[in-house]
């Protein structure tokens, strides 16, 4: 598991020429660990011998011990998490520099195995921990501090918790069953290769770079990107159709029917540790404001000559001036912007600066995309960028910098609390992005870079909130579906209509997207995830409208939220902002945001 923060860009580039603006020297690893591949033997020994250390007191662990020795067993396993972390993030940034490195890659598999085996090790602490029973867990819980929401996480599944035997006998068969499916997919889906005719030659492709077409700056080769694309996964509906039952039936069984849970999807808002009724409240307001964004695409079609505006189309790049930024004056630009908002953030954003955090030059074999890795708290997190000069750069540059700032601010934390929840993790990244897009449209004058940065944002926000809250509707009506035995036919049409629905009369919808759900691998691997996207995205809208409405007194109350990072639960966390995650007003004033930039952008017209 990566405790780095990724961001997933929708556009994702070709990592293109090193530039020769000037950038600073590549990151500094060494302060993260000393030699490490000299020393690797001795970090691992000692790591080892802490972890003999932690199973030599497995006879003591007892619900009525001592709180001091329960304290004392947190601590060192605070340690053991702690070395893994640094360890880990070497390995990582150090294959991220070049993944083409031998010597890197060689590295980091050796340290992801070693790590795996002396976690495994641990795990029956938290089995252990599950067991105890609610008077002790109390009692052993008390002074235990930051690190109090991370034993209540391990307990929280404890009411859908089976028997030991029973437990163990579903990890066997899940790797026979679920994993093995699953697995299948992939399989499936990654051996498809993709032909496409770019400028009269026929290009064989895989996934990966059939995707950026499907963006591609010609309509032609967009619209034949998406025919292709469905071409090849309505080839084998019958197999992945039947892989996704199979999917959903296990679901049902293992979560509804022996696990007792009361909906498909509560077993995912277990695990976010979000109340059913908030997300029913944001699933409900997003189908309501479908015509928002109805009116978006309508706009975008008219600015750049789109007609009619279809689903091929709706990610169209806007072609008017490319504007290129020096990345000393993205620098600039990302640091003002935090400071106009809070001094203390221009602060934590220089420390990343001046500690040499930050590998933002492209080159040969770098790791594309962009991430931010906050490794263990009280210590700068590192961020990857590549940095091309485009407007789109200096928002990933402000997006992973509010990762990085976050980490920093929940710095008093234990290692096993400070990195946010998944709701909440990307709070203080798109905040940013928002207090960024703010400051540069108050300085910029020309009319098209304006309607450009509009765009792009608009485009992210309709990927990132509505998309994938309907792809959460489906799968709560397809669970429903399946287990009345429909068809994988009647699931496409359920798809299309849907999908229609939400793009009404303005973008026309071909019949071929009843296939996307097959293309969108969470759907298959990470059922109900999706909407965690939508929830973080539409938190920070709504958000940024409370700091629109309050000005500065929302700021202390702001940074107050995201010092908390991952030491309390999400619906706790936001009661310091005065928010109510169950009541459909919160998320109504989120859409409020995207209804108020879209009438910018039309103003512009
Ligand atoms: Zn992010």
């Amino acid at each position: 598991m990566p405790i780095a923060s990724s961001r997933r860009r929708y556009m994702r580039r070709p990592p293109s020429r090193s530039s020769s603006r000037s950038f600073p020297a590549r990151w500094n690893l060494t302060d993260l660990v000393k030699d490490p591949v000299g020393q690797f033997d001795a970090y691992l020994a000692d790591l080892e011998a802490k972890v003999a250390r932690f199973e030599s007191s497995r006879t003591q662990l007892a619900p009525t011990m001592a709180g001091e020795d329960f304290r004392q067993l947190l601590d060192l396993s605070q340690e053991i998490a702690e070395s893994s972390s640094r360890l880990g993030a070497y390995a990582y940034l150090w294959f991220s520099e070049n993944t083409k490195n031998l010597e890197a890659r060689s590295f980091r598999t050796k340290v992801e195995e070693r790590l795996t085996v002396l976690s495994n090790r641990l795990l029956y602490f938290d089995l252990w921990w599950q067991g105890v029973d609610q008077d002790n867990a109390r009692r052993l819980m008390t002074g235990t501090g930051s690190i109090r929401y991370h034993l209540e996480t391990i307990r929280r599944y404890q009411p859908h918790t089976l028997s030991e035997p029973e437990e163990k006998i579903i990890n066997i068969k899940n790797i026979t069953g679920r994993s093995a499916v699953n697995q299948l997919y992939d399989v499936v889906t990654n051996s498809f290769t993709f032909t496409l005719a770019v400028k009269g030659k026929r290009l064989t492709l895989t996934r990966e770079e059939l995707t950026p077409y499907l963006r591609h700056h010609s309509a032609r080769l967009r619209e034949a990107a998406y025919h292709e694309l469905y071409r090849v996964f309505a080839g084998q509906y019958d197999l992945l159709g039947e892989i996704f039952k199979t999917l959903v039936n296990d679901w049902k069984a293992e979560n509804l029917q022996l696990r007792r849970f009361l909906s498909p999807i509560a077993t995912r808002n277990l695990s976010n540790d979000i109340p059913d009724k908030a997300v029913d409240a944001l699933l409900a307001v997003c189908r309501r404001n479908v015509e928002i964004f109805q009116n978006y695409f309508r706009i975008k079609g008219h600015l750049c000559k789109i007609r009619p505006m279809s689903r091929y189309h709706i990610y169209a790049p806007h072609q008017t001036e490319q504007k290129t930024y020096r990345f000393q004056d993205a620098v600039r630009m990302v640091l003002e912007a935090y400071r106009t908002f809070s001094p203390k953030l221009a602060d934590l954003v220089q420390r990343v600066l001046d500690e040499r955090h930050l590998d933002a030059q492209t080159r040969p074999g770098k790791l594309g995309g962009a991430y931010c890795y906050s490794v263990v708290p009280g210590f700068t997190p590192y961020v990857l960028l590549n940095f091309t000069g485009e407007a789109r750069d200096i928002a990933t540059m402000a997006h992973e910098l509010g990762h990085a700032v976050h980490g920093m601010l929940a710095e008093r934390h234990s290692v096993f609390t400070f990195h946010s929840t998944l709701p909440l993790a990307e709070t203080a990244s798109v905040f940013g992005e928002r207090i960024l897009s703010d400051s540069l449209m108050k300085q910029e004058q020309n009319k098209k870079v304006r309607q450009g940065l509009l765009l792009n944002q608009l485009d992210d926000i309709y990927a990132t909130v509505l998309r994938q809250t309907y792809f959460v509707l489906f799968e709560n009506r397809a669970h429903e579906m399946v287990a009345q035995g429909a068809t994988v036919k009647n699931l496409a049409q359920m798809y299309l209509t849907d999908l229609r629905q939400q793009f009404g009369k303005a973008v026309k919808v071909p019949d071929e997207f009843q296939w996307e759900w097959l293309t969108i691998p969470h759907i298959f691997a990470s059922p109900f995830y999706c909407y965690a996207y939508s929830f973080g995205n539409l938190l920070v809208l709504a958000l940024y409208r409370m700091y629109q409405d309050e000005g500065a007194s929302f700021v202390p109350k702001y940074l107050d939220l995201l010092s908390t990072g991952g030491s309390e639960p999400p619906h706790m966390i936001l009661a310091k902002v005065g928010v109510d995650m169950t009541s459909e007003a919160f998320w109504q004033s989120g859409f409020d945001t995207i209804r108020a930039m879209v009438q910018q952008l039309e103003q512009t017209l």
